[in-house]
């Protein structure tokens, strides 16, 4: 399953979970972006919240986003945003020279 599908489903169940109450842990899947990858991540609703942001991608223990996985997550965070990616990655090459120490 695409990644960015997961990322829905997990949207989905985290919406799910917020409007119930009484079930502590919720099934997520990974979103690593590995083809190969069916782990799943129980989380409570606040620790989805605390990850809902697409920045933050829900990974299994040890698994991390595969460099596909990556570019398409800050490809779509640059559609959604325009601006902030290059005030995150390129404030340093956009510095003045005096301030690059
Ligand atoms: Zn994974």
């Amino acid at each position: 399953m695409k990644t960015s599908a997961l990322t829905k489903v997990n949207r989905n169940i985290g919406e799910f979970a917020a409007s119930r109450s009484g079930r502590p842990l919720w099934q997520f899947y990974c979103e690593c972006g590995r083809l190969t990858c069916a782990e799943r991540v129980f989380l409570t609703v606040e620790e989805y919240g605390a990850v809902h942001d697409p920045r933050e991608p829900v990974l299994a223990r040890g698994h991390r986003l595969t460099p596909t996985e990556r570019a398409r997550r800050l490809r779509e965070e640059s559609e959604r945003s325009p601006g902030r990616l290059s005030t995150r990655f390129g404030a340093r090459e956009n510095a003045p020279p005096e301030a690059r120490g």
